[in-house]
């Protein structure tokens, strides 16, 4: 099945609420050409990290691009994140790599 081009300069974001409070938010791209999903950025205000909002945030953009048929990268994170994509990465089987150059020609940092 052919997926039409997606206009790939743009991140998708998806913001984290807490009640109404906003307190974190997932920015991504995804190419259904190569499909891959890119992860740009994650972040989650101090006080509400390991609890499980991350990985629920990744999880609602795996509904648009699911794993393992879709490869995951994230862009490079400080160390204290990595163990973080590693549970990530085994749990749902996605990968995320980190990407250290560009991953297909239609997203790009
Ligand atoms: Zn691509």
């Amino acid at each position: 099945m052919r997926h039409p081009a997606t206009s790939a300069d743009d991140f998708h974001c998806i913001e984290l609420m807490v009640g109404t409070r906003d307190v974190g938010a997932l920015y991504y791209k995804v190419c259904h050409r190569c499909r891959i999903g890119y992860v740009g950025k994650l972040s989650i205000n101090e006080e509400y990290q390991g609890l499980g909002l991350g990985s629920s945030v990744l999880a609602a953009a795996h509904e648009e691009a699911p794993a393992p048929d879709y490869c995951w990268w994230t862009s490079h994170q400080d160390g204290s994140a990595q163990p973080f994509w590693q549970l990530i990465g085994s749990r749902t089987g996605a990968g995320y790599q980190f990407a250290t150059e560009s991953i297909c020609p239609h997203v790009g940092e």
